[in-house]
This record gives C-alpha cells, sequence and structure tokens, in this order.
C-alpha cells in the first residue's frame, strides 16, 4: 500500500468517560472549540455547524409551513421595553449582559443584550396590530441569546451566548394560543424524531415555568452522565404580556380586545450535544444520515501499480452518488494511508464508508461498511445508489430504536424517598406521585440532589399512592432527574 506518512490516530477515549469523550469528539469532530478567551462563549467549526445548520433548516422549514414568517430584530433592547413585565423582569435580570456606554459616554437610555426576545417584539406587535383582521401575528428568528449563566458552563450544554429559534405568536383568542402551543409541539418533536432522539414532553411545575407564562412545556432528553438536557420549550403566555404591551386589536363588534401570545424556543447547541451525545460510541460520531454534511466517504485501497484502476473507479462512483444527490467525499489523499482515513470519518460519523480496491473495480462493485455498526455489505455498482438509500434508512431506524430502548431503561418508579435516591445515585430518570406542593420538590431536591422536572403533558398518567415526600395525597405524577 502506498502512504507511508506517520499515522495520525490517536489513542481512543471509551464514551464511558462521557466527559473526556465529549470534550475530545468536539475537538476531533470540529464541532466546536471552547478555547475562545471569553468564559462561556464557544466557537462553531466547520463540521459541527455544517450539522447545526441541517438541523436548522429542519425547524425553520416546519415552522414556515406554520405560518410562522422569517424575521430579524435586533440584539438591543431598551431597559423600559424590558422592565414592562413583572414576573420576566424577576425571571431574568440576574443574568442579563448590559450596555452602558458609546465609547467614553455613559448613555442616556441603557440597552441590554436580548436573553430571550419577547420584550423586543412585543412593541413592534403593538404597531402591527390594529384590527382581528391582522392576527395571528405568527414569527420567527434565528439568532444569538445572551444570559449571564452562573451555574459552570459547558460547550453547547450551556453557555452565556446560545443559538437558537425563537418563535412568537399573537391570536385572537386563548383558544387560539392554546392550538398554536399544540401546533409548535408537534413542529419542534418532528425535528427531534428525524433526529433520532428519544424524549420526553412534560409540562413544567410552576415554579419552574418561564418568567411570565402561564405554563411552559419542556422536552427534556436524556444525557450520559445522568442529567437531562432541556432541548426545546413551548409557553403558553395567555394574556400575561398582551396586558403588560398593551397588545389590542379591535374585535367584529367593533370593540377592543386583548390579543393572547404563545413563544417557543429551540436551543441548537443542546440539540446538537444530545444527538452527539446520543448516537456516538467509542469511535467518535454516529451521524443520522439526514443532517451528515457528508452522508458517504469513498476510500479508495491502493495497491502498487494499480493505483490507476482503484482511483478512476472510485471517481466514477463519486460522480454516481453526488449525481442522485447523495453527500460524497471521494478522500484520495494519499499522503494518508487507510487505516488513518477510517479513523477520521468514522470519528466524523459518516455514515457509510465505501471502500474500493483493484478487485471491486475489476467486478465493478463496492464494498460498503456502516457506521453505526461496521457491517460489510459488498454491491454491485448498478445498484449502489438505491442500496445506499436503504442503508440510510436502516442506519436511522437503528439509532431510533436504540435511543428510544436506551430511554425507557432509564425511567424507573420510586415510592419513597430512599429508593428515590438510590435510583438518582444510579443517574434515573424517576417517576414519583406528588402532592404538587412545592415545598415538596423543594425538599426533594435538597435531599436527593434531583429537581421535579414536571408532569407528562403528552399523555395522562395517574398516581398511584401517596407523595414519596409527605405521604399526602398523590396528585400528579412528576418525573424527577438531576439536570443542566
Ligand atoms: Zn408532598
Amino acid at each position: 500500500m502506498t502512504g507511508k506518512t506517520p499515522s495520525e490516530r490517536k489513542e481512543l477515549i471509551p464514551k464511558e468517560s462521557f466527559s473526556e469523550w465529549y470534550d475530545n469528539v468536539l475537538l476531533e469532530a470540529k464541532i466546536a472549540d471552547d478555547r475562545y478567551p471569553v468564559k462561556g462563549f464557544t466557537v462553531y467549526t466547520g463540521w459541527g455547524f455544517s450539522v447545526a445548520k441541517r438541523i436548522i433548516a429542519m425547524l425553520e422549514g416546519g415552522l414556515e409551513a406554520n405560518g410562522n414568517e422569517p424575521m430579524q430584530f435586533p440584539v438591543v433592547i431598551p431597559e423600559d421595553s424590558f422592565q414592562k413585565e413583572e414576573d420576566h423582569i424577576e425571571g431574568f435580570s440576574g443574568e442579563v449582559f448590559w450596555i452602558t456606554h458609546a465609547g467614553e459616554n455613559e448613555l442616556e437610555r441603557r440597552l441590554l443584550l436580548r436573553p430571550t426576545s419577547e420584550t423586543a417584539i412585543y412593541p413592534m406587535f403593538k404597531l402591527w396590530l390594529r384590527s382581528h383582521q391582522d392576527l395571528p401575528i405568527k414569527m420567527h428568528q434565528t439568532c444569538n441569546v445572551y444570559r449571564y449563566e452562573t451555574k459552570a458552563t459547558r460547550p453547547l450544554y450551556r453557555g452565556r451566548e446560545f443559538l437558537w429559534n425563537e418563535g412568537h405568536t399573537a391570536h385572537v383568542s386563548y383558544e387560539d394560543s392554546e392550538e398554536e402551543v399544540k401546533a409548535a409541539a408537534k413542529i419542534y418533536q418532528s425535528v427531534y424524531d428525524r433526529l433520532g432522539l428519544s424524549y420526553i414532553t412534560l409540562k413544567r411545575p410552576d415554579f419552574d415555568k418561564f418568567a411570565g407564562a402561564d405554563y411552559s412545556i419542556a422536552f427534556d432528553t436524556w444525557n450520559p452522565d445522568g442529567k437531562v438536557n432541556q432541548i426545546g420549550t413551548v409557553h403558553q403566555l395567555g394574556y400575561n404580556f398582551a396586558k403588560a404591551f398593551e397588545l389590542t386589536y379591535e374585535d367584529a363588534n367593533g370593540e377592543q380586545a386583548y390579543a393572547t401570545t404563545t413563544c417557543y424556543g429551540m436551543g441548537f447547541g443542546r440539540t446538537l450535544a444530545a444527538t452527539i451525545a446520543h448516537h456516538g460510541d467509542d469511535h467518535g460520531l454516529v451521524l443520522p444520515p439526514a443532517v451528515a454534511p457528508r452522508q458517504v466517504v469513498i476510500i479508495p485501497i491502493l495497491f502498487k501499480g494499480k493505483e490507476e484502476q482503484a482511483t478512476s473507479y472510485a471517481e466514477e462512483l463519486y460522480s454516481k452518488l453526488t449525481d442522485a444527490g447523495i453527500r460524497a467525499v471521494l478522500d484520495d489523499d494519499p499522503r494518508f494511508n487507510p487505516g488513518d482515513k477510517y479513523y477520521r470519518w468514522e470519528m466524523y460519523g459518516v455514515p457509510l464508508r465505501l471502500e474500493v480496491g483493484p478487485r471491486e473495480a475489476r467486478d465493478r462493485k463496492a464494498t460498503l461498511v456502516r457506521r453505526d455498526t461496521f457491517e460489510k455489505t459488498l454491491v454491485l455498482e448498478s445498484e449502489l445508489v438505491e442500496k445506499v438509500h436503504e442503508l440510510f434508512d436502516a442506519i436511522f431506524m437503528n439509532l431510533r430504536d436504540k435511543d428510544q430502548a436506551k430511554l425507557e431503561s432509564l425511567i424507573v418508579d420510586a415510592y419513597d424517598m430512599n429508593q428515590l435516591r438510590v435510583y438518582m445515585e444510579s443517574r434515573m430518570i424517576v417517576r414519583v406521585n406528588w402532592c404538587g406542593d412545592p415545598d415538596c420538590a423543594f425538599n426533594i431536591k435538597d435531599q436527593v440532589s434531583g429537581e421535579i422536572r414536571g408532569t407528562r403533558w403528552d399523555e395522562e398518567e395517574k398516581p398511584t399512592g401517596g407523595c414519596v415526600m409527605c405521604d399526602d395525597e398523590g396528585k400528579y405524577v412528576a418525573y424527577v432527574s438531576r439536570t443542566y
């Protein structure tokens, strides 16, 4: 074989050591680089941002089909707008970045960097809203938001700048905003489903809802380190913001009425982190074909004197795949040997590897290797495209099914505090009966360092006994876990 440069292969870190594995994959697979010299601010690098862009496109496509118009609002919010909704100020003021100066001069009116955009958007909605015929107003934007997080930061999971998409809508009635909450939840679920991610859809307890919301729905997913990862939220804001921002309209009878509003957000860092953490293995990333920047890597296996044969056949296969709309890459870099190339593209999580040697060239065949199972299939050149699509489906279904099984294996029931403590220590997601009293939730957090994350939103679960904490009548089935 040709290619005599020293191996660039490094020792693999087992996924069991999740924290180390994760940091290594972020750098080796060029997902993100956390060495930017401001704490909590991360650089998305080429491969990672290419995956993120595909997730963004999935979500934006769903939102625009739902009638949300794409918009871009300014990153700065004036102090007086921010302070209109009381709960909202209380919830966010501790983590706001302020802009106080322009050059040497103090600004007359302080500005803040949006921690979320309700207070930027609603004053404009007010200008756009005159009559019931103007409703609904539905928009979305993909942007960065800024929160001075005091908890430990971690790239993609928790940063002080994060990339997300936020949707904001205004409606004529509470019923309409209820429908919007359901529609938004469906769009979010369809994105997670296409990434093969398992999650639970919870209604957050009142003490943990979005600041200024009537109620909040959240999508929680498991993480290998035993903390759940919130990958999206949908909020029914009811009349709260509409009243604070005087979002009124003239109804069909000529009377002034308040609109209702909803908002929702999906963090792309966390969704990307979940995709990496769920599907990855000891060799690095394993990407669902739908979001892999390159779906097939073609690696010619070169034998001395027969290089030409394999190389030109590999080029032929590359064109064939590319013409069929498959994102392929031909790695014929002579500086590296095939083993080094396998290592690199496995780290990148490319779903299929196509090996082409002189024998394959002679027989007009190709060997396909699955990234998720390393299973090899020898296929005829004439059936290549069809077979690649079949394997993409098989890979996706395998990832999705394994992911779902993993989530199910993590959910257990506890009926007393001892059981709950044991399960928390073994990093499970625990279902308990709860009386609904926030004090019991706080005591649980104190005693087992797990939080009540909420109750199922998508299905009704009936309590089967007394509250796990106080033994009073159980009114809810709540989920308890450690969290980011
Ligand atoms: Zn209780």
